[in-house]
């Protein structure tokens, strides 16, 4: 298995997209294996600590009625509701106090399905010296998916670890990697370095 310790370098960042409760089994818009990603990410999280790598973490932070909910204009049960329970971020994802925390879904009249729709992040990333990111999070073919065409489109360099990520349906997970490879990003897993190319 490869060793993030070994993969992480200067210049690097860990974004870890919306690891909340409502999104793992159990929760209001559970995701199948959805809490499977947070022992994987946990070793992540340690390597980057110990490399001084800077780690952030995004949330999905939805008014009430927000016009993503069904009833609401949009198609999702409702889900991660500021400051409900199920908006928290997993449990067991230890995140180190100096994680960089980012909130969006507060918009609402719009979705931001992305961690760098409206939140600054590009800069925040740019100010880090950030120039390359490894992503995991949920959902795969939906904010890990937008997020990384956004980074890709913004410049940054992404590997998306493949472990440390779950679809909400298994063929938006195949048609997101596809659409995440044409931007440029490159689709590592732990067992192989990189997913052969179809
Ligand atoms: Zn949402």
């Amino acid at each position: 298995m490869r060793d993030p310790n070994d993969l992480l370098e200067e210049g690097d960042g860990l974004l870890l997209v919306d690891v909340q409760k409502d999104f793992c089994p159990g929760g209001a818009l559970p995701i199948e294996e959805g809490d499977e990603i947070v022992p994987v990410l946990s070793k992540w999280i340690k390597a980057a600590q110990a490399k001084r790598i800077p780690i952030y973490a995004s949330r999905d932070w939805h008014p009430l009625q927000h016009m993503s909910f069904e009833g609401h204009g949009g198609k999702w049960p409702p889900h991660c509701i500021q400051d409900t329970d199920g908006a928290a971020f997993h449990p067991e994802l230890k995140l180190p106090d100096n994680t960089v925390k980012i909130t969006k879904g507060v918009r609402f009249d719009q979705d931001q399905n992305s961690a760098f729709d409206q939140t600054g992040l590009a800069e925040q990333l740019t100010r880090d010296n950030v120039k390359r990111l490894w992503v995991g999070g949920l959902a795969l073919d939906v904010c890990v998916l937008t997020t990384v065409l956004d980074a890709r489109r913004l410049g940054f360099e992404v590997h998306v670890i493949l472990e440390a990520t779950r679809p909400v349906t298994p063929e938006g997970g195949e048609e997101a990697i596809q659409k995440m490879r044409e931007a440029g990003a490159t689709i590592v897993s732990e067992s192989l370095q990189q997913m052969p190319k179809r």
